[in-house]
């Protein structure tokens, strides 16, 4: 860019500023071109873009809201698409994609943001929901259950795989995870040829039968309206078993692979 006054190439250079947005001071640090002869200073339409974004950026650091660039980060540490972070935090997604590219977010928002981001078990939860497994809560979800559909999912034949049962459990663990941070039974899942399944089912199939749901942690209330929600969306055996085949969570792992419970920000069903 050159200068309006003299015609000199104009330098790009980092300055430093104040300016008042929404009543409070902020300095911050925008790019502007700058003549070397008369001092003058200038904008392109693209470095206002970026020295706005930046403006802001120091308004929400200085605000102690999540900048930009902290909220994109968070958001790919988890390997979240921002439709995945919209839904966990409950906002609309294009609320994410502004605030991305730097609108400020309400003090409401942006604890929600937080929560969603920060506030529920990483990693190391990944397969157990982030509780040890409990067979007697097993056994009692499948009673609940069972009283609610008016039908049994845990028979006493040898044969059972579990084929229905356990596609209500994972529904239960995985939308327990998703909206508590906690899953209901510590199991974890797998990706078998007709659906998702409690990993290890046959061995664990004769421990669920003898386990004692009166020793389990009871369901808390939470607990009990996810229990209600996914009665209420599957109804039938088939239902379930329909649903749970159109979830790419399923679908897109290899067979016998684990479904980590951050999966659970993807399911469609619920
Ligand atoms: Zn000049």
């Amino acid at each position: 860019m050159r200068c309006p006054h003299d015609g000199r190439e104009m330098d790009l250079r980092k300055v430093r500023r104040t300016a008042t947005i929404r009543g409070r001071t902020v300095t911050y640090l925008p790019n502007r071109y700058v003549c070397p002869k008369c001092g003058i200073e200038a904008e392109s339409p693209e470095l206002a873009a970026t020295n706005q974004k930046r403006l802001s950026e120091a308004y929400k650091k200085a605000e102690g809201l999540l900048t930009a660039v902290q909220i994109v980060e968070a958001r790919r540490r988890r390997g979240w698409t921002q439709e995945d972070l919209a839904r966990v935090a409950r906002v609309g997604v294009a609320s994410v994609k502004r605030w991305e590219l730097g609108s400020i977010q309400s003090k409401a928002n942006d604890e929600a943001l937080r929560r969603a981001l920060f506030d529920r078990p990483t990693d190391e939860h990944a397969w157990n929901g982030g509780r040890p497994l409990s067979l007697d809560r097993m056994r009692l979800i499948l009673e609940r259950f069972s009283q609610k559909l008016r039908r049994r999912l845990l028979t006493t034949r040898s044969k059972d795989k579990l084929l229905y049962a356990g596609k209500y459990l994972f529904y239960a663990d995985m939308v327990a995870f998703r909206e508590t941070g906690r899953g209901m039974t510590g199991a974890s899942y797998a990706a078998l040829p007709h659906g998702p399944q409690v990993n290890n089912y046959s061995e664990l199939l004769p421990l669920i039968r003898s386990a004692k749901p009166n020793a389990a942690e009871p369901l808390t209330d939470e607990e009990e309206r996810i229990i209600d929600r996914i009665t209420k969306r599957f109804p039938s055996n088939s239902s379930i078993y329909e649903a749970s085949h159109l979830e790419p969570v399923w679908r897109e792992k290899p067979t016998g692979a684990l479904i980590p419970y951050s999966d659970s920000v993807r399911l469609k069903a619920l």
